[in-house]
This record gives C-alpha cells, structure tokens and sequence, in this order.
C-alpha cells in the first residue's frame, strides 16, 4: 500500500476534510489495497452512525416529461424516441399505499422538469400522501424552482429534497449542460433548500464525459461546504438518444471509492447505493453498502411505466413488481450481513 494514501485516508478520517490536492492524489494514487483500506475504515464509521441498517426509499417516477436539455440524460427534451408519460394523483398514490403495505416510510416523487406538474398540483399531491400517511416521509427531486416554490413544498410537509449539483466544476458543468443552465443557479437552489430546513441531498456522477480528478475534488470541497444530509453518487451511463451515447460508462471501482470517501466526510449522511452502480456492476448495490453506503431506493413505479423512464440504457429492475423488487433487495442485503429496516430513516445528525 502507498503509504502517503495510508496517511491520506488516517487525514480524512480525522479531520473530514483534505486540501483540493490532497483528494487528487487519493483519487489517482488509487490501489485496490487502498480501496478495501478506504472501504473498511467507510465500513466502521457507518456501523457506529446506522449500524447494520438500511433505509430504504420508495422512488415514485411520476414523469418523464422535461423542459430541460441536459446533454448526458435520457428524458431531455430534444429526445423524440421518448414515450412520455404523467402518472395520475390517484396512480402516485396507489404507489404510496403499496409502498406503505410493504414496509416504505419514505416516498421520493422524481420527475423531469414537467410545467404540468404545477406548485399547486404538487402541494396538493404531497398533502394527501402526508395526510393517508402521517408516519411517513416525502421526498421531491423535481429539479430548480424558485425558492418560494421551495418555500411553499415545505410548508405542505416535504421534508427532503434531491438535487444533484451534477459537478462542482462550472467548465465541467458548461459541457454538461446547455447555456440556459449554470452551476451558480443550481448551489443558489441547494442553499436555498438548506436555509429553508429540508434534508438535502447533492450529488454526482462519475465518470460523466470530460470529467477530471480535479473536479471530483471539487465536488469533495463542494459536498464539505455544503454539508449535506444526503449524497446520491452512480456512475455516468450513456444513454444511447443522446449527445453522448458514444462516451463510456464511469467506472464502477471509481464510484465505490468516492461513497468510502464520502462517508469518511460525512459520518452520518445518507448515502445511497444506486440503480446505476447496479446496473453497470452485478453486485453493485451490495458493494455500494460494503463500500458505506446505508440507502437503497427501489422502484415503486407502475409496471408499464417503468422502462419510460430511461435516464441511461440497460437500467436494471424495470420488469419487477414493487413486491418483487423489495423482496429481492432484502435478500440482497442480508447475503452480505445488512438488513431493510421499516423506518423514515433521517440523517441521524
Ligand atoms: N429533474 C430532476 C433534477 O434535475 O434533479 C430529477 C431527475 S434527474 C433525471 C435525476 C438524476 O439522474 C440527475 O441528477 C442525474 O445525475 C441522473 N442521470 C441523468 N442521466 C444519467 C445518465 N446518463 N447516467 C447516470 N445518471 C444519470
């Protein structure tokens, strides 16, 4: 083992945190003695914050309709080859009763950008979840909206908001995007969330086309300005109706390794083990929770909906029942000596 990186991750065990250089050199001086290193020391700080437990979270994908044009997404809207689709407020909520008969007390409402989903209609839909299911919690990733928009979702009881600041890196973000978005705007609406008390979740992929190491450091220093409650991290999967249908998918040692790092930061964040590190790594769920990670996120979208929603090619679990598709995760879990636990699962700080 490099002993400098021996040195590095003791560093970020301590003091949660290593200069922009630093993280370069535990990102490119990688070796696998160091990853199981990483993944170990990652593995103890979890079990003292959530021991052996995982939370899991019921992912609604309620529309695939999106005014956006993200370059590496597969529901942009200069994508024709899309079918899209709008659940019904009646259909979303059959997903929470089933969600809820199966053990979920988070619900997260993902969608793309769609105008048709109103601030009204969403206040409307997240009353009537918190009032037919009191015990649980709501969670909405449904892109930039004005920070009274922000205000008025809480108001009517969302508790935690996901939005992936994509790259900390504006250049890197600039390639990513089309003009009308910027990184400004997207750390304005992460700090809004914040201010405004929802758990927060930021995020990144890995491995996204002309990401460097030195912008995932920037997104290390990012997450510890921040101080999010939650960090979602998957590999970059082309999606073949897109700008980059032809770059390769990140690196799934690479993703794992950023998780340990991230726990290492963060003791107490929820960290999911993603749909997209088990769509490039058999496994990859399993190896995301042996890596730190402590969530999980199964579909409960309805069937016919499901392959709809193709933010990248292959994307596993799009032919399973919810019932099925809890069933199977639990078994995944306790194959590697973890288990779901029925719970809102907030971050414990
Ligand atoms: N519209 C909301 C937003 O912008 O935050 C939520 C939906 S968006 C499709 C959810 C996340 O999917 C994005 O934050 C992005 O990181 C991820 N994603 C999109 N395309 C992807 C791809 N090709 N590979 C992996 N993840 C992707």
């Amino acid at each position: 083992m490099s002993r400098d990186n021996f040195h590095l991750i003791e560093k970020l065990k301590t003091r949660q945190t290593l200069t922009h250089d630093e993280f370069c050199s535990l990102i490119e001086e990688r070796t696998p003695e160091t990853d199981q290193y990483l993944f170990e020391q990652a593995r103890t700080v979890r079990h003292h914050a959530y021991a052996h437990d995982v939370y899991m979270r019921g992912l609604i994908e309620f529309t695939n309709y999106c005014k956006n044009n993200c370059y590496y997404c597969g529901i942009r809207r200069s994508n024709h080859g899309v079918d899209r689709y709008r659940l019904t407020k009646e259909q979303i909520l059959e997903c929470c009763d089933m969600g809820h008969i199966l053990g979920y007390r988070t619900f997260v409402l993902q969608g793309g950008e769609d105008p048709f989903f109103t601030d009204d209609k969403i206040i409307e839909l997240v009353k009537c979840i918190k009032e037919n299911h009191p015990d649980c919690a709501v969670t909405l990733s449904i892109g930039e909206k004005e920070k009274y928009s922000y205000k008025a979702f809480r108001d009517a009881g969302v508790d935690r908001y996901l939005l992936r600041h994509e790259t900390a890196n504006a250049e890197h973000y600039a390639r990513l995007h089309p003009s009308g978005l910027s990184l400004d705007r997207r750390k304005e609406c992460l700090f809004d969330l914040k201010e405004l008390g929802y758990q927060v979740g930021c995020g990144f992929m890995v491995g996204s086309p002309y990401q460097t190491t030195q912008c995932l450091a920037d997104d290390l220093l990012f997450i510890r300005e921040l101080e999010p409650q939650m960090v979602g991290i998957g590999p970059f999967i082309p999606h073949s109706q897109t700008p980059f249908a032809d770059s390769p998918s990140g690196s799934p040692e690479l993703t794992l390794f950023m998780l340990g790092i991230v726990r290492l930061m963060l003791p107490n964040v929820l960290l999911p083990a993603t749909t997209a590190l088990g769509t490039i790594e058999t496994a990859g769920r399993e190896k995301g929770i042996l890596a730190g990670a402590n969530v999980v996120m199964p579909n409960l979208s309805p069937l016919d909906v499901r392959k709809k929603y193709a933010l990248y090619n292959n994307k596993i679990c799009t032919g399973d029942e919810a019932a099925e598709c809890r069933q199977c995760m639990s078994g995944r879990m306790e194959s590697i000596g973890y288990s779901l636990v029925v719970s809102r699962g907030d971050c414990n700080s």
